[in-house]
């Protein structure tokens, strides 16, 4: 079942270039169909699906990144100019539905912060492949008593995704501490959005948003003052690939995930990012993750761009799809058995 519709989807989509290899794409996806490996999704977002913003959309396969002038609207990050894009899911019913049986199909299990009563519904559906999380970018929005609290009653096993950048704010600002010791003192990981924010996204729809709040060194000083705590940066700060690279030389339990620039640039240029990362080392604090909104498909895809990576041996492929995962969530394996 798993085989045929994502070769088709790779065809379809002209794929199939030097780049990817086929054989390997081929035997990778054939041994997953038998055997469903468990996957780990680490950045899902459970959205209210509005049916007049819900736009197909187009990975990286014929990404620009395109710009404008002013007087002219912004182009927007979601690129549907190719021939089969990715459906957008027109309902929260089916929104639901197919993310629930794309993760039972691919075995996959994810964490995903947004809206509670979305969260909530998918957890009730699907207990065991939902893990919830619960971002807060900023104080104003819930007093860290009631942060506590909601952390404290079960429900929610992460904190994320926490994005002070889209406010032209530093995670290093006071105004945060106070949460970021909260989740140290339960020992619970938090996800920290560095780096990319979609392409125009100062003229889209946050004109606060500053690239230069995604800097991975602007997490030093909340890394200095929270030791213990557990953080993973998610996209990876890209494309600020050095300043990655010494922070996680310099602090050992920061880890990466691959959420958004996965898809949201040009293939190439993933690749080159992501072999960096391995290539410096840091193989086994690398998630997988896609930045899910409304296309159920976009995780498929994502699985394909790591699958089909040349450059990583199927045990790095493993780790980045599930153990590193298991580890830095403090997961019980045989529960995925
Ligand atoms: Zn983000």
């Amino acid at each position: 079942m798993l085989q045929k519709p994502t070769l088709n989807f790779y065809r379809k989509a002209g794929l199939l270039s030097a780049l990817l290899i086929p054989m390997g794409l081929a035997s990778s996806f054939g041994q997953q169909a038998k055997k469903h490996l468990p996957i780990i999704d680490v950045h899902v977002h459970a959205m209210k699906v509005n049916p007049a913003f819900a736009a197909d959309m187009c990975p990286w396969f014929l990404s620009s990144m395109p710009g404008t002038i002013p007087g002219q609207p912004a182009p927007s990050f979601i690129n549907t100019d190719c021939a089969h894009p990715l459906k957008a899911a027109k309902s929260d019913a089916e929104f639901q539905e197919a993310l629930l049986a794309n993760a039972e199909r691919l075995n996959i299990t994810f964490i995903a912060s947004g809206d509670a009563e979305v969260l909530h519904r998918w957890k009730k559906a699907a207990p065991d492949r939902v893990i919830p999380s619960l971002g807060i970018s900023s104080s104003e929005q819930m007093t860290v008593e009631a942060f506590e609290d909601s952390l404290s009653n079960g429900f929610y096993k992460v904190m994320g995704e926490v994005a002070p950048q889209y406010q032209g704010g530093s995670p290093s600002d006071m105004s945060l501490d106070a949460y970021f010791a909260v989740a140290e003192k339960l020992d619970i990981p938090v996800g920290i959005h560095m780096g990319t924010g979609g392409n125009g996204m100062a003229n889209l729809s946050s004109p606060k948003y500053r690239a230069s709040m995604g800097r991975p060194f602007l997490l030093e000083d909340v890394l200095a003052r929270h030791p213990k705590m557990k953080i993973w940066v998610m996209h990876a700060g890209y494309p600020m690939i050095d300043e990655m690279i010494a922070l996680m030389g310099a602090n050992a339990y920061v880890y990466v995930d691959l959420a958004g620039f996965i898809w949201s640039y040009p293939l190439d240029e993933i690749h080159m990012y992501l072999n960096r990362l391995v290539q410096a080392g840091f193989g086994k604090r690398i998630l997988y993750g896609t930045d899910l909104m409304v296309w159920p498909e976009l995780q498929e895809v994502s699985i394909g761009v790591i699958e089909n990576a040349s450059y990583l041996s199927e045990d790095q492929k493993r780790d980045i799809l599930f153990n590193n995962a298991v580890r830095f969530f403090n997961l019980d394996p045989k529960k995925f058995e």
